[in-house]
């Protein structure tokens, strides 16, 4: 039996806007639920050249006193070099990608104002999660902040970014598939997960593979479908109070291949990976989902990643010891004979 806690808080955005252009009206959408007047706007070089001007222009035209920061790393210096800029600020609004979003949401955070999320790429769901992760964090690989307070995914950003970028967001909504049977397994052993996040998480997983094609295809319909899905997820975490339900061992594996490869494979891609050889363990049917995954031309194995063997070897073997009470598939640890067992098995070499 779970332990039910006693009560539990559910923070949601106020306004989640998604469609085609919905960044140029950002202010308007801002100005529904914000008085702050001082806003600072974190952006990349990239967005900033691209796309920034008209987000600017539209936050000047309803009243804001917009500054800009370019954020050069998703680093615990860069947070704290805009913290010790010198001037204030009631709201803080970040347009760019993971980079730019992680560093926002940790400045918003200590300053306790709102954040506003606008990605340009959908490259995985902390474009509308309470979840930050940046380089310096005393070794943990993520830290809980509040939930954007709006979200504005506009999905014509998200078809003009590198094609990779959505389909590591894809791998990173596929991974559900094996996130939610780590849940469920928890569960099962006496820990609290709200079937409510689960189911959520599970649905986005099954949304995104069955509307693969379209997705890949970058057709309108599939880039709404992938956006829902990210910010699905970012509510299913919500919803839990943790990031439970969207990452159990798929994630561990790929956070292991980051810290021994750092930078070099995108998150989505190392946490599909990582979700092939989760679904095995788990005894689930991995050839049913990942036939047609590698058919719409996501990378599925350490060649297609450009990723050495012992690579992949080494990060399952390291897997558990990343969030060892995190309760999942690969708690007890695989040795590196059952571990290339597995990969074996799964053609994940
Ligand atoms: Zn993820």
């Amino acid at each position: 039996m779970s332990s039910e806690p006693a009560s539990h808080t559910i923070r949601l955005p106020v306004e989640v806007v998604v469609g085609e252009d919905v960044a140029q009206s950002a202010g308007s959408t801002i100005s529904r639920h914000l008085e702050a007047k001082n806003i600072v706007v974190l952006t990349g070089q990239n967005s900033l050249t691209h796309h920034a001007q008209g987000v600017l222009n539209n936050l000047k035209e309803v009243g804001y006193i917009a500054r800009t920061e370019v954020v050069t790393s998703s680093s615990v210096a860069e947070a704290n070099r805009v913290l010790s800029a010198g001037y204030a600020f009631g709201a803080v609004v970040g347009l760019g990608g993971g980079k730019v979003l992680d560093v926002g949401k940790v400045v918003a955070h200590h300053r306790r104002v709102p954040f506003i999320s606008i990605p340009t790429s959908a490259s995985h769901d902390g474009i509308a999660s309470p979840q930050a992760s940046l380089i310096g964090l005393n070794g943990a690989h993520s830290m809980r902040v509040e939930m954007p307070y709006i979200i504005i995914a506009d999905s014509k950003l998200i078809a003009d970014s590198p094609l990779e970028l959505t389909l590591s967001g894809v791998g990173d909504v596929l991974a559900k598939f094996s996130s939610v049977l780590d849940s469920k397994l928890a569960q099962q052993e006496g820990e609290y997960v709200g079937e409510y996040s689960i189911s959520l998480a599970e649905m986005s997983a099954k949304l995104v593979f069955s509307n693969l094609e379209s997705i890949v295809q970058l057709s309108k319909s599939g880039i709404r479908a992938l956006l829902e899905a990210l910010i699905s997820n970012g509510i299913a975490m919500a919803i839990a109070g943790s990031s439970r339900p969207c990452s159990g061992s798929e994630h561990m594996f790929g956070h292991a291949l980051n810290m021994l490869m750092p930078g070099k494979v995108l998150h989505g891609y190392g946490v599909l990976l990582g979700t092939k050889i989760s679904l095995a363990l788990h005894g689930a049917d991995w050839r049913g989902v990942f036939e047609k995954v590698e058919a719409a031309g996501l990378p599925v194995s350490a060649k297609s990643l450009g990723v050495p063997p012992v690579f992949v070897e080494r990060s399952l073997v390291f897997a558990h010891k990343i969030r060892p009470e995190r309760r999942t598939v690969l708690s007890k640890g695989l040795t590196l004979v059952k571990a290339r067992q597995i990969l074996d098995e799964v053609k994940a070499y």
